[in-house]
């Protein structure tokens, strides 16, 4: 028998066991040809069923002429190029988002609440995708306590919200500095509570985190580590907000891919960092894709902010990029801050006096009226 002369079933009729055309999210629709067998669409349908999580959960339609199979697929679902490679299949849709939680929801019909997040920082009392334009400022790494406290202050002086600075450190070269480690979490936790700032602070390894979510108000995750799927995975267990640094080579599905491995482990609090990313160009660190803030504006609920600093790579540059995150729409910026910065332990090209940083920060609460911001 040959699907052309197969008679199409009323909505709710059953065909091979199956319910016709159920209101649910389909997620892969597999079209088959007009010349497709019986026992083809048998097979299909059969593959079908065990992809899906529920048999109920398979459909079968019929759209110009074509048979569709529709179903939900999960984790376990054959490839769809396993069904495209199938005798009688003409096409697969696969239409499995890679994400959902992170996307801007069209409405409430969903069951998630409507529009976009606020992450907040009690502690400092900052709302992160509110209208107040959150600054996260301090040295690249952790080095001594004295400079920790006394950027701390300034930059708290400044109006910034949080102090960040890695104890621990992705390094490109292994002989590099590393981050004073463990011992700079504690020193983190202190000049928090003298100064009363926020901490933002990176975690590397899953086994770890947990100790940097006890003391830090954001956990970090680098953008070396935007494809660590166990680290991702971990950071959704934590009850503290995720920074999320895009992958210096990575697309916006896949930044808001690794999102969605935090967000669906549970923990609704993802901050994105647009940090700049790998181009051909040469002439700056990195390109700062500032283009990028729109897109994610039209396609996530979550909030993003912006690392000028290593964006360009050179501190002279940091201050222009910083007006344009806020003129673009960020809802914050991520900037390097050293009290000496020629003898910074690393990325000292990048980071910015007080005086400078004091400087920016007047720019910054000039210009966040005109874009309906506060600082
Ligand atoms: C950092 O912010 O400390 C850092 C290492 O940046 P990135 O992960 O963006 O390179
Ligand atoms: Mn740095």
């Amino acid at each position: 028998m040959i699907v052309r002369s197969l008679k199409i079933p009323a909505f709710g009729v059953t065909l091979l066991g199956l319910r016709m055309a159920p209101e649910h999210v389909l997620s892969m629709r597999v079209i088959l040809s007009t010349t497709a067998t019986a026992g083809q669409i048998a097979r299909v349908v059969g593959l079908a069923g065990q992809s899906s999580s529920a048999p109920e959960n398979v459909s079968i339609e019929s759209r110009n002429g074509h048979l569709v199979v529709s179903f939900d697929a999960g984790p376990h679902s054959v490839d769809p190029v396993g069904f495209r490679s199938l005798p009688g299949v003409d096409a697969v849709e696969d239409a499995q988002p890679i994400y959902t939680l992170a996307a801007l929801p069209a409405d409430e019909s969903d069951g998630r609440p409507r529009g976009r997040s606020i992450v907040g920082i009690p502690f400092v009392d900052a709302r992160i995708g509110s209208d107040q334009f959150v600054v996260m400022a301090g040295p690249c790494a952790v080095e001594n306590e004295d400079d920790l406290l006394a950027t701390a202050r300034k930059v708290r002086a400044s109006g910034a919200s949080l102090l960040r600075g890695g104890a621990f450190k992705p390094r490109t070269s292994p002989y590099s500095f590393q981050g004073v480690g463990g011992e700079g979490l504690e020193m983190l936790a202190r000049v928090r509570e003298k100064v009363g700032i926020g901490v933002v602070t990176e975690a590397m390894e899953p086994d770890a985190i947990e100790k940097v979510a006890e003391i830090a108000d954001i956990i970090q995750i680098g953008s070396r580590n935007m494809h660590n799927y166990p680290l991702l995975k971990e950071a959704g267990r934590q009850a503290k907000p995720v920074l999320l640094k895009r992958g210096m080579s990575a697309t916006l599905e896949e930044w808001l891919g690794a999102a969605e491995y935090v967000l669906s482990e549970g923990n609704p609090n993802v901050i994105l960092c647009e940090r700049g990313i790998r181009t051909f160009s040469a002439h700056s660190r990195h390109t700062l894709d500032i283009g990028v803030i729109p897109v994610i504006r039209e396609r996530s609920r979550l909030p993003v902010i912006v690392d000028p600093s290593h964006a360009t790579g050179a501190a002279e540059r940091v201050p222009s990029m910083a007006r344009a995150a806020l003129a673009a729409g960020a809802d914050g910026i991520l900037v390097e801050v050293h009290p000496d910065p020629a003898r910074a332990l690393c990325d000292s090209r990048q980071a910015l006096t007080f005086e400078i940083f004091d400087k920016l920060m007047t720019d910054l609460v000039g210009i966040a009226p005109v874009v309906g911001r506060r600082i």
